[in-house]
C-alpha cells in the first residue's frame, strides 16, 4: 500500500515551496503518491469556495497533506465575506486536528540571524504543542450587546477535561521521544479554565512518572521563553496563549522561512497514524512571490514532520533534516537568512543542494 499524499499548495510562494518539499519527498520516498488540491484565495478564483468539497474530499482520503501557504491583497478587503483563511479553518475543523506542534531548533550557524544573543540560543531545543480547536476562538457565547447604552464584546474561554486530556497526552508521548520535560502553560491565578488546565495536567502527568512535569504562568513563560530558551523541552497549552507563544518562540530562529509544523487530530488513517496537516509557518509572502526566491526549508522540514508523524517513516524524516542542516552548515542561505556579502539562492537552487544531500 502506497502512502497517499494531498498537496495543497494554495497562494504567493505556497506553490513554489510546496513544489521543492514534492521534490524532496519524491526523492526519499519514491512510493509516496501525490495528489494536488485547490485552497485559499486560488480556491476562491475558480470554485468560489476557498476549501472546495472536493478538496476537503482528497484530504480525507489522503494518509497526510501538505500545505503551502494562503491569502494575499487580492483577497484582503475585510468586507468580503468569503477568505482565504476560512479554507484553513474549514480544514483544520474537517479533519479534527486538535494540536499544533511547533519544533523551535535554531541551527548554530544562524544564532546570529535573531535579535537575541547568540549564547541564549545555543542548544535550543523546544516543541511548542498548542490547543488548536477549543478555548476562547470557539468558545459560546461570543457576541456583541447593548448593556446600559454601552456596546459590549464578549468572547468565552471554555474548556472540557477531554480537550484538555488529549493534548496533554500528545505532549508527554511526544516528550518521552525527546528530553523527558514537559512544562504545562496557563493562567491558574485568574482563570477558572486554566485551574482546569492544570488539574488535568497533572492527573496526566502521573501516567509518566518518567516525564519530569512543570507547571508555569503564561505571562512568565512569555518572559523565561526569551530568558531561558533552553530550559524547555516540550510546552502544552491552550489554543490562545499558544497563538501568542508560538510567535515569540519563533523569533528564536531568527527566520520564520526555516520553520515547520504539523497539525494532528484523532482521524487516524490508514496506516494507524494521525492523518496530519503539515506547512511552514510563513504566510504566502505576497512580496516576493513568483520571483523565485522564497526559502523553502520550513516546508522541508514540515515535510520531514510528515514523514515522521503521518507516515512513520522516521528514518526518511531524519535523513531530510541532516540535508537541510548540511546545506546550512555549507553556507547555502535564499536571500532572507544571507548577511552582508553572501550569495542568496534561489529556491531552485537550494532546493537541488539539499536534494544533494540527500543522495550524499
Ligand atoms: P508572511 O509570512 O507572508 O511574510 C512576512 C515577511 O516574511 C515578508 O517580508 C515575506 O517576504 C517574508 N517571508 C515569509 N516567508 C518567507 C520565505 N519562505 N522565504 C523568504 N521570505 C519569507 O506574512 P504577512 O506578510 O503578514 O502575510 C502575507 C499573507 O499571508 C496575508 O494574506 C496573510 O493573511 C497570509 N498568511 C497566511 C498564513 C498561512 O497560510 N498559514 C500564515 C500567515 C499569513
Amino acid at each position: 500500500m502506497n502512502p497517499i499524499i494531498t498537496l495543497l499548495p494554495g497562494d504567493g510562494i505556497g506553490p513554489e515551496v510546496v513544489d521543492a518539499a514534492r521534490q524532496v519527498l519524491a526523492a526519499v520516498a519514491p512510493n509516496l503518491e501525490m495528489q494536488s488540491a485547490l485552497i485559499g484565495g486560488c480556491a476562491i478564483d475558480a470554485t468560489g469556495s476557498p476549501l472546495p468539497e472536493e478538496t476537503l474530499a482528497l484530504c480525507r482520503q489522503a494518509d497526510a497533506v501538505l500545505l503551502g501557504a494562503v491569502g494575499g491583497p487580492k483577497w484582503d478587503d475585510p468586507a468580503a465575506a468569503v477568505r482565504p483563511e476560512q479554507g484553513l479553518l474549514g480544514l483544520r475543523k474537517g479533519l479534527g486536528l486538535y494540536a499544533n506542534l511547533r519544533p523551535v531548533q535554531p541551527h548554530p550557524d544562524l544564532l546570529s540571524a535573531s535579535p537575541l544573543r547568540p549564547e541564549r540560543l545555543d542548544g535550543v531545543d523546544l516543541l511548542v504543542v498548542r490547543e488548536l480547536t477549543g478555548g476562547i476562538y470557539f468558545g459560546q457565547p461570543r457576541q456583541r450587546r447593548e448593556v446600559d447604552g454601552e456596546i459590549q464584546a464578549l468572547d468565552t474561554m471554555v474548556y472540557s477535561d477531554g480537550e484538555i486530556r488529549r493534548v496533554v497526552r500528545l505532549a508527554f508521548d511526544l516528550a518521552r521521544e525527546r528530553r523527558k520535560k514537559v512544562t504545562a502553560v496557563d493562567k491558574a491565578n485568574v482563570l477558572e479554565s486554566s485551574r482546569l488546565w492544570r488539574q488535568v495536567a497533572a492527573q496526566v502527568a502521573a501516567e509518566y512518572p518518567d516525564v519530569v512535569f512543570e507547571t508555569l504562568l503564561v505571562d512568565a513563560a512569555a518572559m523565561h521563553l526569551l530568558t531561558r530558551p533552553t530550559d524547555f523541552d516540550v510546552m502544552v497549552t491552550a489554543n490562545l496563549f499558544g497563538d501568542i507563544l508560538t510567535d515569540e518562540a519563533s523569533v528564536l530562529t531568527g527566520s520564520m522561512g526555516n520553520m515547520p509544523s504539523a497539525s494532528l487530530g484523532e482521524s487516524l488513517n490508514r496506516l494507524g497514524k494521525p492523518r496530519g496537516l503539515y506547512e511552514p509557518i510563513h504566510g504566502s509572502a505576497p512580496d516576493i512571490a513568483g520571483k523565485g526566491v522564497a526559502n523553502p526549508i520550513g516546508a522541508i522540514l514540515s515535510a520531514a514532520m510528515l514523514l515522521r508523524h503521518s507516515l512513520g517513516m522516521a528514518d526518511e524524516a531524519q535523513a531530510v533534516e541532516r540535508a537541510v542542516e548540511a546545506a546550512i552548515t555549507a553556507g547555502h542561505r535564499t536571500a532572507d537568512l544571507t548577511r552582508d556579502g553572501e550569495t542568496a539562492l534561489s529556491t531552485a537552487e537550494i532546493t537541488e543542494m539539499i536534494l544533494a544531500n540527500l543522495n550524499a
